[in-house]
């Protein structure tokens, strides 16, 4: 019988024969520290860029440098078009209409931004849906006590400045987040909720379908902080459901400076602009001012264009490989660091052990030496891992520890990493005794 002919297509796993090939594309990881190899197990900060990123940016200063969406220069059309076209090719990524992606600095400038939307009058904009950017006392936000600091401090500012109340969702002594707990939290006053995808922590996937589901239940606006997510498992929010999702190109082989918001259609188009002045508006008077609309109401002045062409060129990178087998060969990386630091003495590793889905990060404590030393005696050896409280400091305090010592898996990652990061976590407790 004839095979299937996409079955035939189904392309194999990734391995580590495939993943060396990759990496001859990430120069960086050739290079020595401390006159050994570099192992890069910090991709959860920040992830190492292929060389067509940075080219694809030389690229744009050598034949097209120009403002965008001004001017009728053969140079200002290509530049504006190469901005848009590289709009629509994340905004598909992501499953996003192109109208739907707003351009920011990062996930921190997205959740900002979202967040400075809301006030406590109507801005009068939109009909209907702009009443959901109006909170007020008794009004309630929720996030959960997973939280990166960026997608907290902005919440609490925001029900600082309009009576609103912050809640939270707990987390467990293991850093699981208290499901059980969920839909008391959320309730009939809650407005916003705001949650992490994948903590950066601890690599936890959370139950986002049901915190989706219960925000909508309530009709609160729910918010994804996908910056752990976006770069290591496929997403789509439109099949997801979500209102409002951030992320950042840094931690996704694109530029430091580009991040984004994805916002529904009609909640962005009900959305106040919260940076104002050029490149934003329609008309202007000595009184007043007529907006574009989204997504460019949200990008006022000269925007990050070689950042944007520069993403778009990482995310084509990135659906080359292929989203699944990127999360599949994590996943694998992931399992041989639990096993093998579970198997050396002295090692704890923190959050909840199975039942939870976790991407490839790894976060541990080694008994009676502090992360800093942890961090230095792996660097000494080449591995660069993150150490301290990772920008989420409630959550450290949830499971008992001021800091910890993280490494996190990408898809240039090989399994002799992994196997390095081992050698020298063994090594930590003899060297210090
Ligand atoms: N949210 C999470 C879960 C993160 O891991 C990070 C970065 O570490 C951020 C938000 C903030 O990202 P950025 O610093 O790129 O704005």
């Amino acid at each position: 019988s004839t095979p299937r002919s996409d079955l035939q297509q189904l392309p194999s796993p990734l391995d580590n024969v495939e993943v060396s090939r990759l990496r001859a594309d990430f120069p960086i990881l050739d290079r020595k520290v401390n006159g050994v190899p570099l192992v890069y197990l910090d991709s959860g900060a920040t992830s190492q860029k292929p060389s067509c990123v940075y080219e694809s940016e030389q690229h744009f200063y050598e034949t097209v440098n120009s403002a965008v969406h001004r001017g009728a220069h053969s140079l200002a059309v290509d530049a504006t078009e190469l901005y848009e076209e590289s709009r629509a090719t994340v905004a598909r990524f992501i499953g996003a209409g192109e109208d739907e992606l707003v351009w920011t600095s990062n996930a921190t400038e997205a959740i900002n931004l979202l967040a400075y939307s809301f006030s406590n009058a109507s801005q009068g904009r939109g009909g209907e849906p702009a009443r959901r950017f109006a909170l007020g006392a008794g009004d309630e936000i929720v996030v959960t006590e997973l939280e990166h600091h960026a997608n907290l401090i902005p919440w609490q500012e925001l029900a600082f400045r309009t009576g609103a109340t912050l809640r939270y969702i707990p987390v467990d002594s293991t850093g699981a987040l208290r499901m059980d707990l969920a839909s008391e939290i959320i309730g009939p006053r809650t407005r916003i909720v705001a949650f992490t995808h994948v903590s950066n922590v601890l690599g936890t996937i959370t139950d986002i379908a049901t915190l989706i589901a219960l925000a909508r239940t309530v009709d609160a606006l729910s918010v994804l902080d996908g910056c752990q997510s976006v770069p290591h498992l496929p997403i789509n929010v439109k099949a997801l459901g979500v209102d409002f999702m951030a992320f950042s190109g840094h931690k996704m082989l694109g530029p430091t400076g580009i991040g984004g918001l994805y916002g529904r259609r009609e909640l962005l188009d009900a959305m106040p602009p919260f940076l104002t002045g050029g490149s934003m508006i329609t008309t202007v008077t000595m009184e007043r001012a007529e907006f574009l609309p989204a997504p460019v109401r949200f990008e006022a002045g000269t925007q990050r264009i070689s950042q944007v062409i520069a993403l778009a060129t990482a995310v084509s990178y990135l659906e080359e490989v292929g989203m699944d087998r990127i999360a599949g060969w994590e996943a694998a990386l992931g399992a041989r660091m639990d096993e093998g630091l579970r198997s050396i003495g002295g090692v704890r590793l923190l959050g909840p052990g199975s039942g939870i889905e976790r991407i490839g990060t790894a976060t541990f404590e080694i008994a009676g030496v502090h992360p800093h030393d942890v961090g230095q005696f792996l660097d000494s050896r080449g591995v660069a891992v993150r150490v301290g409280h990772h920008c989420a400091q409630p959550l450290h305090r949830a499971l008992g520890v001021k800091a910890s010592t993280r490494a996190s898996t990408y898809l240039y990652n090989t399994t002799d990493d992994v196997d390095a990061l081992l050698n020298a976590v063994d090594g930590v407790r003899n060297f210090f005794g």
